[in-house]
């Protein structure tokens, strides 16, 4: 009941934070220059639990993910749209923790939560606990054009869905993997050897953040939510200003134990830092990723992308999955902090 109390009360005090102007006077973003960043989740994977193959596998996933988006940017699509295209590649692959091979909950279901936001319009859309919607980030986007509302959750998402025949629904079995399977049953055997606490085990969610030639910036986040949570339970990835957010300067997709995202307002804190206080991207990042988010307990990374064209990618669990395209052209796909 505390914890339900606390989701609500973050979330109303986001609802305050998606309808507020523009923070800061600003300085008008130098058009025609486009950036992508993306991720595929923030986590622990020791160099040596991925073959060759899957290594060689996940970087073209990137490599497919960012191109997605770059054909957009680069024929001047709006930035929501590369976001949208790039988030679609990663969700299709049973690689990530989002769409096809999305995490079990602890009935062995899988519920999907997923979210973009547009940063000059301040426009966004986001849909929780989902679980027959083949592409949540596209019901995401129905929610945010289709309906007056920001946020929709189970039944209710789903029974808006029915109203779109463009959102493909499937059988949640469609979203199993093996591998996701194997993971569910280590995750319980570990809480059960733990005496029932539930351990945070998190990888694969998807997200992106883009900035088209206008100079205008949006991000989105995709995800199954952690292997084993309890039936119900939804995280940050769609609450805005906790798992994505983007206004005018700055956009950001997290990933990582979604419940000290949605207590720190991670996404929206790194870009308030860049709008009250100043700080760079780099720095903004940094201080919320690595200090804020484990000092409160928590673990994960963040992409984060400026309307100058400035990424960051800081993580503080071992590695992230991610890949970026800076305004110069210049790409890379990376999985450890040495890459
Ligand atoms: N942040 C996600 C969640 O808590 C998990 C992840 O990023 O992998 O649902």
């Amino acid at each position: 009941m505390r914890r339900m109390f606390l989701l609500l009360s973050v979330m109303s005090s986001m609802v305050v934070a998606t309808t507020a102007r523009a923070e800061a006077p600003s300085t008008a973003p130098a058009p025609g220059r486009t950036a992508l960043v993306i991720h595929g989740g923030a986590g622990f994977v020791p160099k040596d639990a991925l073959s060759e193959e899957d290594t060689r596998d996940i970087h073209a996933t990137l490599d497919r993910a960012l191109d997605a988006g770059n054909e957009v940017l680069t024929s001047g699509g709006a930035a929501l749209d590369a976001v949208q295209a790039a988030i679609r590649v990663l969700e299709e692959s049973p690689r990530f923790n989002a769409g096809k091979g999305a995490v079990f909950n602890a009935v062995g279901g899988h519920e999907l939560d997923a979210s973009l936001m547009e940063g000059h319009t301040r426009r966004a859309g986001a849909v929780a606990g989902v679980t027959t919607v083949r592409s949540p980030i596209l019901l995401a986007r129905a929610v945010m054009e289709h309906s007056p509302h920001v946020m929709m959750a189970g039944a209710g998402a789903e029974a808006f869905a029915d109203t779109r025949p463009d959102i493909e629904r499937v059988d949640n079995s469609w979203f199993d993997t093996d591998h996701r399977r194997r993971a569910l049953e280590q995750a319980q055997q570990a809480s059960a050897a733990a005496g029932g606490d539930d351990a945070p085990a998190y990888f694969g969610t998807v997200g992106a953040v883009a900035l088209d030639r206008e100079g205008h910036v949006a991000a989105g986040t995709s995800t199954g939510g952690m292997t084993n949570k309890r039936f119900g339970r939804v995280g940050d990835a769609p609450v805005i200003g906790a798992g994505t957010w983007a206004d005018d300067r700055c956009g950001v997709s997290g990933t990582g134990w979604g419940e000290f995202y949605i207590r720190n307002a991670v996404a929206h804190d790194i870009c308030a830092r860049v709008a009250y206080r100043g700080d760079s991207l780099a720095e903004a990042a940094d201080e919320v990723v690595n200090r804020i988010v484990p000092d409160a307990g928590g673990d994960g990374g963040a992409i984060a992308l400026d309307r100058e064209g400035n990424i960051a990618m800081p993580f503080n669990s071992g590695s992230m999955f991610r890949g970026w395209i800076r305004p110069d052209g210049s790409r890379g796909t990376a999985i450890h902090e040495a890459d």
